[in-house]
């Protein structure tokens, strides 16, 4: 089976975010750049079923600027067999990437699509369903575990309060959640070898997608800052600052 994976190029989680002075967006100028956190989740998922037999290739497919070309190497770093950058300098909304993603899987016919359960940046959480819908599969959002039997998949989902588990059919779509596995670092050696991998360079017109946009962005701004906290000398004084200043009590 041929699983595709999406990973997206999104602001190190490391990096103080700097709002512009606009207030049109985030600053990105000299910003460390690093793969959206739950897709490395998603690339170890699909590398750790390569390696117990349930997949037979693994393909990244990242969507946006030539850059992305280097989120696509570190998948391929870690062991991804090969990758396909769709290159444009659209603004991306969820919509868009699902409509991507699905004109890959029907060029591809992979058996399984791995993508994170959001991406860090616009934290929307939409685009693993909107492939769903698109493509008419099952799928099992925030997963924590994925077990292959007889053809179908066990996935346990973090849902409030407790897990689920849903039986899904082949082919389907994944998104991963933190605690489904650790994801591994590329050694040198296979980031060598990386370099050597192909990369296949499409665009969303040659897929035949519309990227008009849907939604325009009014404002960014920066939360309020946090007041200074205040250390009490005891506990009357806390319980007189709660009920007479903060009014809680
Ligand atoms: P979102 O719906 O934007 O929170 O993104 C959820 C997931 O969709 C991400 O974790 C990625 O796996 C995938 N995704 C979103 N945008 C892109 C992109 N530009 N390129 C590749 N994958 C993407």
């Amino acid at each position: 089976m041929k699983v595709l994976v999406a990973v997206k190029r999104v602001v190190d989680y490391n990096v103080k975010i700097r709002v512009k002075a606009d207030q049109t967006g985030v600053d990105l100028s000299n910003v460390k750049m690093s793969m959206n956190p739950f897709d490395e989740i998603a690339v170890e998922e699909a590398l750790r079923m390569k390696e117990a037999g349930t997949a037979d290739e693994v393909i990244a497919v990242s969507i946006g600027v030539q850059q992305c070309q280097e989120t696509i190497r570190t998948a391929l770093a870690m062991g991804a067999d090969r990758g396909i950058l769709v290159k444009t300098d659209a603004v991306l909304e969820p919509l868009h990437v699902a409509k991507i993603l699905k004109a890959v899987v029907d060029e591809e016919q992979p058996g399984l699509v791995i993508l994170g359960k959001q991406a860090i940046d616009d934290d929307c959480n939409q685009t693993g369903q909107m492939l769903a819908a698109l493509l008419g599969w099952p799928q099992g959002t925030f997963a924590s575990e994925i077990e292959f039997a007889d053809g179908k998949a066990n996935v346990t989902r973090e849902v409030d309060g407790g897990l689920q588990t849903l039986k899904l059919n082949l082919p389907m779509i994944v998104t991963t959640d933190l605690r489904l596995n650790e994801p591994r670092y590329a050694s040198l050696p296979n980031i060598m070898k990386a370099k050597k991998k192909p990369i296949d360079e499409k665009t969303p017109e040659a897929l035949g997608v519309d990227m008009a946009p849907h939604l325009t962005t009014l404002n960014v701004a920066e939360p309020p800052k946090r007041q200074a906290g205040v250390i009490v000398e005891n506990v009357a004084e806390l319980v007189h600052k709660l009920r007479n200043e903060a009014g809680v009590i």
